[in-house]
């Protein structure tokens, strides 16, 4: 079976298109194409919206699309389904990953068709052995006059899954909503449980897939839809590091060339996995937020979003504020440090999407611009915490106005709780309750500015994994939450 992440990827795609006639599509660009209520694209069905919402052009390619298979680029930061603050702390979630993706539309074949070929794919192409799966299935919803989808449960049962290892759950987890209105329905989960019979199963989901059934009306009422659709997506990063039995996404030939990157150009101590309290001084928390970042930094250039002052911009300039304050305050890294592992994503990543390869040279000056520029910035917000320190009595609060002045929000650009921090290495204590007053209006001065933005988020992906939890140990903050007890 393939191991490389590469291999693996591929595997997927000539499986659905060799072995199942599949059509592949290439990967949509991760800014989104005429949907204002995304930031990024999120998953591998955000293109193929019109198809379920019934309003593809007849004229266009995708009106002759029945089955399709991709590798799409998806970015969760911001927005609806951010995944930003854990990145760093667990060893499964990214602000940039590949979703593995196949889709049957209008029917073309449905629920036993489609988890058939995952077991199939899952235990046979790539030798997972089947009793390290589990699967969830949709256990109705009484509110909406919802059955359990026993159909799917009784496809994993007569593929051999063990019934006690087929679990339900109710519409959090296992129903799919596009939003308040439009196309539905419930949705399977595969997971993997990293534990393999050594103690309590650890669970990590790879696939979901979803069936699209009904059609979510204005007054909340749920129709049939006239057609019916698949829509899937695996994480290759979680999968690859399945198959390369590791327990982290990071353990894997997608990150390890950052991680010697990071290694060689900082000369902090090697990457060695530590997450939560075991991870002293947070280097290999640092380690894990910058090869993060910089893949999403680059794949988000590449496609045209470029750092800057609001929307997804705004999302990108936080991100590689980020990258930067853990590069250089936790690893040491020298200025312009960040731009020089463009290279490297490029050589993980340029062959699957070569438009990386392209503007590799853009994306490298751009990160080390901003970079710069933050650099400067964090200088001279030291020196005007400095002066101010100067004016204050020993028992005074620092003045919420400059804090807020050194903000992002405010004129130089640097995140709120990077002041905090700096103010409190120097021991002295933020006027919290005077920037709250000042968040305050500033928010009720841009809401009566902004236009009022629909979020109407794709919601693809319900998540077994709180339910999940809720049955077994919740993690902590600082537990990692590549996995979870059941
Ligand atoms: P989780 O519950 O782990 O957050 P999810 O339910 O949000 O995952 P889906 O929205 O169902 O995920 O997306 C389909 C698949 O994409 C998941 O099964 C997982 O393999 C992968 N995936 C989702 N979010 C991420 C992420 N932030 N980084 C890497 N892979 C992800
Ligand atoms: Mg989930
Ligand atoms: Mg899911
Ligand atoms: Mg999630």
């Amino acid at each position: 079976p393939p191991t490389q992440a590469a291999a693996v990827r591929d595997a997927f795609l000539s499986f659905f298109r060799d072995r199942h006639g599949h059509r592949l599509v290439p990967s949509a660009s991760v800014r989104p194409r005429g949907d204002p209520s995304l930031l990024f694209v999120n998953a591998g069905m955000n293109q193929f919206k019109p198809i379920f919402l019934g309003t593809v052009d007849p004229r266009s390619e995708m009106a002759g699309f029945r089955r399709v298979a991709n590798s799409q680029k998806c970015v969760r930061a911001g927005g609806r389904h951010s995944d930003l603050e854990d990145v760093g702390r667990d060893l499964s979630h990214h602000t940039f990953f590949e979703m593995l993706g196949n889709w049957a539309f209008g029917g073309e074949y449905f629920k036993e068709e489609a988890c058939s070929m995952a077991w199939e794919l899952l235990t046979q192409v790539y030798g997972i052995p089947e009793d390290r799966l589990w699967v969830s299935y949709f256990g109705g919803d009484p509110k909406a006059g919802l059955g359990p989808d026993l159909e799917s449960r009784d496809i994993w049962l007569n593929l051999g899954v063990p019934a006690s290892r087929v679990l339900s759950f109710g519409p959090e987890e296992n129903f799919w909503e596009m939003g308040d209105t439009g196309p539905c329905g419930p949705c399977t989960e595969i997971h993997y449980d990293l534990a393999g019979g050594a103690g309590a199963p650890q669970l990590v989901e790879l696939w979901n897939l979803v069936f699209m059934q009904h059609n979510r009306e204005a007054d909340g009422s749920l129709q049939p839809l006239p057609q019916r659709h698949v829509d899937t997506g695996m994480g290759l990063e979680r999968l690859v590091a399945v198959l390369q039995g590791r327990l982290s996404t990071y353990d894997t030939d997608l990150f390890s060339p950052l991680l010697d990157a990071i290694h060689q150009g900082c000369g902090a101590p090697p990457y060695s996995g530590r997450v939560g309290a075991a991870d002293e001084g947070r280097i290999d928390t640092a380690y894990r937020v910058v090869a993060d970042h910089i893949r999403t930094l680059s794949v988000c250039i590449a496609d045209g979003v470029f750092p800057g002052m609001s929307g997804a911009p705004l999302v990108l300039r936080r991100i590689l504020r980020r990258a930067v304050r853990f590069s250089t305050e936790v690893l040491q890294a020298p200025p312009g440090f960040l731009g020089s592992l463009v290279p490297v994503v490029v050589e993980t990543l340029g062959d699957a999407y070569p438009e990386l390869r392209r503007s590799s040279a853009q994306i490298a000056s751009l990160v080390s611009e901003d970079e710069a520029a933050f650099l400067a910035s964090l200088q001279r917000g030291r020196r005007v915490i400095e002066r101010t320190l100067k004016r204050l009595g020993p028992s005074d609060v620092f003045p919420a106005e400059v804090a807020w002045s050194l903000s992002l929000s405010g004129n130089l650009g640097l995140p709120l709780d990077l002041v905090e921090l700096m103010l409190e290495e120097k021991g002295v204590q933020l006027d919290t309750a005077g920037l709250e007053r000042l968040a305050q209006e500033e928010a009720q001065h841009r809401a009566l500015q902004a236009e009022p933005v629909q979020e109407q988020g794709l919601r693809l992906n319900v998540h077994a994994l709180g339910e999940l939890q809720r049955r077994g140990v919740p993690p902590t903050d600082d537990s990692p939450k590549y996995s979870y007890s059941l």
